[in-house]
């Protein structure tokens, strides 16, 4: 078969760094696409982090002046990850997030870190590091975004490597002042519409858009939400426009890390025909965030940046009405400030039926998804969505917003949906507090139903969340980029 390799320009990967979905996405697709026969090399910068964990790698470029110092290229491996990883002290050794200081502000040069990420990843794809030359390069998310657009300018009819933009979040944008542009190393033609122009700006993630051979985000129905004019957010026409270079492939989950017969971040094991020891997770996760220990309580609950988008104040505005269902609430999350007070107040407001967590944990975050009896799910947009995938695999029934990813991942146990034995968890729209509390009682209706409601956990145990399908998409993707034709259908993957 012929093989095709490709670059993976990416902020964040699981397991060296992650603060979201996308860095599970970017950590567990590369397994699923080598048995199709397409190497992905992922490129990332070198956090602390990140250098901590990659042991014994191995220099293999050197870039003498990367924005104000030298950095090195070094290639490692970690696990089933190859990786290359831009060390570069001046940029990424520090304290914090990838993307914030210790005090939670976005570090002040974040532009030149992630225009840092693009210019390598660029290089590479135009050859000029001669150990390694890939045939795509796929650019994830606005901190990868200027990668296209290098590419473009610094390519002069060079040969270059395809080009893939994913978008995973179209609110992040990545936009900064125009007089950024000499210092970005772009010419003063790129500051038009047809270039990197934003808003009288410089936008990363439009700029991608502009220069990538093709787009791709990660649901079909984000695909369609983000080319109107509310979902396009601000990038809708431009979108519109390139509408037929535009695809929705969903994620899938790492089922190896996502395992409730495996997994040892959980207090007991369970599978889609012994789903009983669920509730000694249950137990275990009411003792951890603060819950009056009790199996018989319906408990619902919640794993999420607390953000405007996840709809975190729907949720506190609809807490009496879930709670007079006699239903228990656990939340785990971090975010914004007065989102994380707002939640404190909430637990404060109904001791032990409210519990929560505020930070990031990622062991907690398996143990609420196999103790919870069902997964809150309230986005006002949702690009796809991975904590509702988790759930369907633990039998934590998630209860969704018809948005984006989680309108194609969650089949409504409505009565029709049941007669035919797929409904894995309930869909409201919009995403109101009127429409929660609605579904919320539905919920509660359903839990009291105890061999319905176990038919649903089973359905949803049963569903397909794994990257087979869509690494099949990705993979036909590149094929079709760089022209190779697929020899052999994989052993490994065929159905
Ligand atoms: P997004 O990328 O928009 O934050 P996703 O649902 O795509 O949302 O991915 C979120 C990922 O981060 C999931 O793996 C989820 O379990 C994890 N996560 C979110 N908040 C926390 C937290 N406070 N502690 C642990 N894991 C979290």
């Amino acid at each position: 078969m012929t093989s095709i390799s490709v670059l993976s320009v990416v902020s964040e990967i699981y397991p060296l760094i992650k603060t979201g979905g996308l860095a599970d996405v970017a950590g567990s697709l590369p397994a699923f696409l080598k048995p199709e026969g397409i190497a992905i090399t992922s490129l990332v910068p070198g956090y602390r982090a990140v250098l901590s964990k990659i042991g014994d790698a191995v220099p293999i470029h050197v870039f003498p002046d990367l924005f104000g110092g030298p950095a090195r290229l070094l290639r490692a491996q970690v696990g089933p990850l190859d990786l290359l990883v831009i060390d570069a002290p001046h940029l990424y050794d520090r304290p914090g997030t990838p993307y914030l200081d210790p005090e939670g502000e976005n570090w002040p040069d974040n532009a030149i870190r992630f225009a840092a990420l693009s210019a390598v990843g660029a290089a590479i794809g135009l050859g000029e590091v001669a150990a390694y030359c890939p045939d795509v390069v796929h650019a994830h998310d606005w901190q990868a975004g200027l990668t296209p657009a290098y590419l473009h300018y610094r390519g002069n009819g060079r040969t270059r490597a395809a080009t893939i933009m994913t978008i995973h979040n179209l609110a992040f944008q990545g936009q900064y002042p125009p007089d950024l542009l000499p210092v970005l190393g772009l010419p003063p033609e790129a500051m038009a519409v047809n270039g990197v122009e934003y808003y009288g700006g410089i936008g990363y993630l439009k700029a991608g858009l502009q220069f990538a051979d093709r787009i791709t985000t990660v649901s079909p129905k984000y695909a369609e939400e983000i080319c109107t004019l509310e979902g396009g957010m601000g990038l809708g026409s431009l979108l519109r426009d390139r509408i037929g270079d535009l695809q929705g492939i969903l994620n899938g989950i790492d089922e190896s890390v996502w395992d409730p017969s495996e997994d040892k971040l959980i207090a007991a094991k369970f599978d889609r025909l012994h789903i009983k020891p669920r509730r000694i997770n249950k137990l275990s996760l009411q003792r951890r965030v603060g819950l009056r220990e009790d199996t018989d309580v319906l408990l619902m609950g919640l794993i999420s940046r607390l953000t405007w988008q996840k709809g975190i104040d729907i949720l506190l505005d609809a807490l009496p009405l879930i709670l007079g269902t006699g239903a228990q609430v656990a939340i785990i999350g971090q975010g914004e400030r007065a989102m994380e007070r707002a939640v404190g107040d909430a637990v404060t407001a109904y001791p032990g039926r409210v519990g929560c967590v505020i930070g990031y944990d990622e062991e907690l975050g398996h143990l609420l998804q196999a103790g919870a009896d069902a997964l809150l799910l309230p986005s006002r947009f949702e690009p796809c969505g991975l904590t509702q995938l988790y759930a369907l695999r633990y039998g934590c029934v998630p209860v969704v917003a018809r948005v984006g990813g989680l309108s194609d991942t969650v089949i409504d146990a409505n009565e029709m949906a049941r007669a035919e034995g797929i409904g894995t968890g309930i869909q409201f729209h919009p995403p109101t507090v009127e429409m929660l509390e609605s579904a919320a009682l539905r919920v509660a209706a359903l839990w009291k139903k105890p061999a319905l409601w176990r038919r649903i956990q089973r359905n949803g145990m049963r569903t397909d969340v794994s990257w087979r399908r869509s690494a099949r998409l990705y993979a036909e993707l590149y094929r079709e980029l760089t022209g190779a034709q697929r020899a052999v259908e994989p052993e490994a993957l065929r159905a």
